[in-house]
């Protein structure tokens, strides 16, 4: 990655040598390190979700508003912004903690918004087997406020919605009331 990176600076017509630039592709190569660790498979995706507590509660479980920061693999350069993730338990359900960490395990990969999206909602539905997963991302993307159409703040919203929130209107109507009510 350090070679790598030199070599970027090369042709941006950038002087790798020079003394402000001189330790940057060390520390740009040990930023990536840390940004993408869902790369060095360490750490599988299903076992965030291994500890289950069976659980006699059948409503809605929302946890909103999770922070994350990932990066688009198109341009690589960063989008952040929250999801709101929910679901309604089969007969388990998991750790309040746990859900952000699914988010943070798929932020932390070369990403599109989209992909991220489905990922988090078809990883809690294949390990918790829940009546129903929603997750939406609202991000704002680098690569659109720095370059191209140059809109700060443009934000892209995204949905995956399985099981009962997809089939059932007012489960739908309820989760997006709840996500969209001032806090
Ligand atoms: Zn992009």
């Amino acid at each position: 990655m350090e070679d790598g990176f030199r070599m970027i600076l090369e042709g941006m017509g950038e002087d790798p040598n020079r003394e402000g630039l001189i330790d940057t592709p060390k520390r740009v190569a040990k930023m990536y390190a840390e940004l993408m660790t869902s790369l060095t498979g360490e750490m599988k995706a299903e076992d965030i979700l291994k500890t289950r507590f069976h659980e006699k509660y059948d409503e809605m479980i929302i946890v909103p508003d999770i922070q994350f920061a990932s990066m688009c693999e198109h341009h690589f350069l960063p989008f952040t912004g929250k999801a709101h993730v929910a679901y309604i338990p089969g007969d388990c359900v998991v750790g309040l903690s746990k859900i952000p960490r699914v988010v943070e395990y798929y932020a932390r990969m070369p990403q599109i918004q989209e992909r991220m999206t489905r990922q988090i909602a078809e990883l809690i539905q294949k390990v918790l087997q829940p009546k129903g997963v929603a997750v939406v991302l609202e991000a704002s993307h680098m690569c659109m406020t720095m370059r191209g159409v140059k809109k700060p703040g443009a934000m892209m919203v995204t949905t995956q919605l399985l099981g009962r929130f997809k089939t059932d209107e007012k489960t739908r109507a309820e989760f997006m009331s709840r996500i969209y009510a001032p806090r």
